[in-house]
């Protein structure tokens, strides 16, 4: 960030963020919040997917000359390099593919939540996409609602939404 408070250049007061979906400290957000971390709303490439979760919609970036689906959004079609995508609206049906349960040293904000689940969801629509989440009891119940040694791999879910602030998340309970 830049040192002198009175610039201007949005280049040097923009604080850097090192991932284009997840940034540590959202500008402007609350103290207890920044213990979180926060999708970038306006990123180029996954803003569709969030504003499709404020949707209660869980949609993936396709390629519009391929058709090949790619998680997480991104700007050219590894398949065939094209730039032209659309979105679609997925199922919202997955599977457990893997998950772990970390345990601190953790950010303040999930320590105190350890241990908590973190599952890979494979989704129905297409195995090949993937989705990072939580597996929760119930519709906005807390990311450690779930005992982790209950889950198994394979085990069938869907998807959920949790409005957190201003950014609505996925999360997964069972069917
Ligand atoms: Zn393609």
């Amino acid at each position: 960030m830049a040192t002198d408070p009175m610039a201007t250049d949005p280049i040097t007061t923009t604080p850097e963020t090192t991932d284009p979906i997840m940034s540590p400290d959202k500008p402007g957000a609350a103290a207890t919040e920044s213990q979180w971390l926060f999708p970038d709303l306006e990123d180029e490439d996954a803003g569709p997917f969030w504003q499709g979760c404020a949707a209660g919609e869980l949609r993936v970036q396709t390629c519009e000359h391929c058709g090949a689906w790619r998680m997480p959004p991104r700007p050219m079609c590894p398949q065939c390099r094209s730039i032209e995508s659309r979105w679609v609206t997925t199922s919202g049906q997955g599977r457990v593919w893997s998950f772990i349960v970390p345990h601190p040293p953790l950010l303040p904000g999930y320590s105190e939540l350890a241990p908590y689940n973190v599952v890979i969801i494979e989704l129905i629509d297409n195995p090949l996409i993937r989705f990072v989440g939580n597996l929760v009891a119930a519709p906005a119940a807390a990311i450690n609602s779930v005992d982790p040694t209950s889950i198994a791999i394979g085990e069938a879910v869907h998807v959920t939404f949790e409005k957190l602030d201003d950014v609505t998340f996925p999360r997964w309970i069972r069917q």
